[in-house]
């Protein structure tokens, strides 16, 4: 199954793809993680990157339209994916229309989570990554024993740059002036799934699957 997760920073887009990705036995394909391993390079490219995605602002569709051919190519994203920051233009949604049809994916799952602003903010600013594992944690679950629940490591979290309020408040600003305007593309294009955002993980776990069965005639198993 192909899935492509949508919906504005803080979401929770990429708690629900690697959950999904473990369920449904297919990769996560997150491109804020490739850019953050590839940033570290200290190519020309990535020095690009890095600073624009330490102030919110998005990577040019150039560097993003080779990343994502080359991403999806890969074999093990043959069995299926679920694509997570990807599209965030109409370009790059025209793009990815394009690799679909070369890969020959017809079915592919268009699953839009949505919350409100405010929600938003207060997530994104208590979030708290490891620098070991690189998993995400609510600041409050690990203030006090301060070892991370996924790997382990010891006093391990820093928070992202941008994940700092002013910043945060322009990656919703961009989100709602270019990402938001990629669903007026999808509209009579691509069958929608919307699922609100702001309940629990596990609910918003259940209402994509029971979601994605009803549209595959109950052929998943997860
Ligand atoms: P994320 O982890 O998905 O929130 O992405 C973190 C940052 O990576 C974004 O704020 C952008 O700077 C950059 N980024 C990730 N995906 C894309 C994309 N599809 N287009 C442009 N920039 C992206």
């Amino acid at each position: 199954m192909q899935i492509v997760l949508f919906g504005s920073p803080g979401v929770g887009k990429g708690t629900q793809a690697k959950i999904l990705s473990t369920k449904l036995d297919i990769p996560h394909i997150s491109t804020g993680d490739i850019l953050r391993q590839t940033v570290n390079n200290k190519t020309p490219l990535s020095i690009i990157a890095k600073e624009k995605m330490n102030k919110g602002e998005l990577v040019s569709d150039e560097i993003m339209f080779k990343l994502i051919q080359e991403t999806l190519s890969r074999k093990e994203c043959k069995k299926g994916f679920v694509l997570d920051g990807f599209p965030r233009t109409i370009a790059q949604a025209i793009e990815l229309d394009k690799i679909f049809e070369q890969l020959k994916l017809k079915d592919v799952k268009l699953v839009i989570i949505t919350a409100n602003e405010e929600e938003i903010v207060r997530r994104l600013t208590n979030r708290r990554a490891c620098t070991n594992c690189g998993n995400i944690f609510n600041y409050n679950d690990i203030k006090e024993s301060k070892i991370c629940p996924s790997c382990g490591a010891m006093d391990s979290f820093y928070q992202r740059d941008d994940d700092k309020e002013d910043v945060i408040r322009h990656r919703l600003k961009v989100y709602k002036n270019t990402t938001e305007p990629v669903l007026s593309y999808y509209q009579n294009k691509r069958s929608e799934i919307y699922i609100d955002g702001l309940e629990s993980v596990e609910e918003v776990t259940n209402n994509i699957l029971s979601e994605l069965k009803k549209t595959s005639g109950n052929k998943i198993i997860a």
